[in-house]
């Protein structure tokens, strides 16, 4: 089974409410051969809810205890992107997902870049803190757009 970013699958789910609707995966999940989550949501998060970035590092960093997650308004919300993270893990263990496609360049779902923390927009290397705890767990983990690539 593959398990894949709600929001990607267009599900309103992201801070703001709206979706990253992503076509071929639309069409996994209608097709029943993949599964949809939104770790931030299995965190405890509703939606909207404030943006939030990682401060301090990454999402490895963040699971080490060297980071944290803090929300626009200076929130630390760290435990519960660490919740969402569990959580996913969990689904993805009792499902023997086989691969799990995460939404780019979120405090939680990146694979490759995330926002800097500064909430001005940048971007840096680095990994979300779902994709962190997946990844160091076994699980084949890639954004959309590594996705796209293994379909060309
Ligand atoms: Fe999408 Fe992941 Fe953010 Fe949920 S946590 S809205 S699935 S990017």
């Amino acid at each position: 089974m593959i398990l894949v970013s709600s929001c990607l699958a267009g599900l309103d789910v992201r801070y703001n409410g709206t979706n990253c609707l992503n076509v071929k995966i639309s069409e996994l999940v209608k097709e029943n051969k993949a599964i949809t989550l939104c770790p931030e949501l299995l965190g405890g998060f509703s939606t909207p809810r404030e943006p939030a970035e990682i401060i301090g590092g990454n999402g490895e960093d963040v699971l080490d205890g060297k980071a944290k997650v803090v929300d626009k308004s200076g929130k630390d919300v760290t435990q519960l992107y660490i919740k969402g993270a569990y959580s996913t893990l969990e689904i993805a263990k009792e499902l023997n997902a086989t691969l799990v496609v995460l939404k780019e360049n979120s405090p939680s779902c990146g694979s490759s870049t995330i926002y800097n923390g500064e909430f001005i927009g940048k971007k840096i290397g680095g990994m979300g803190v779902t994709t962190a705890l997946l990844k160091r767990n076994g699980l084949k983990v890639m954004s959309e757009e590594q996705f796209a690539d293994t379909l060309l």
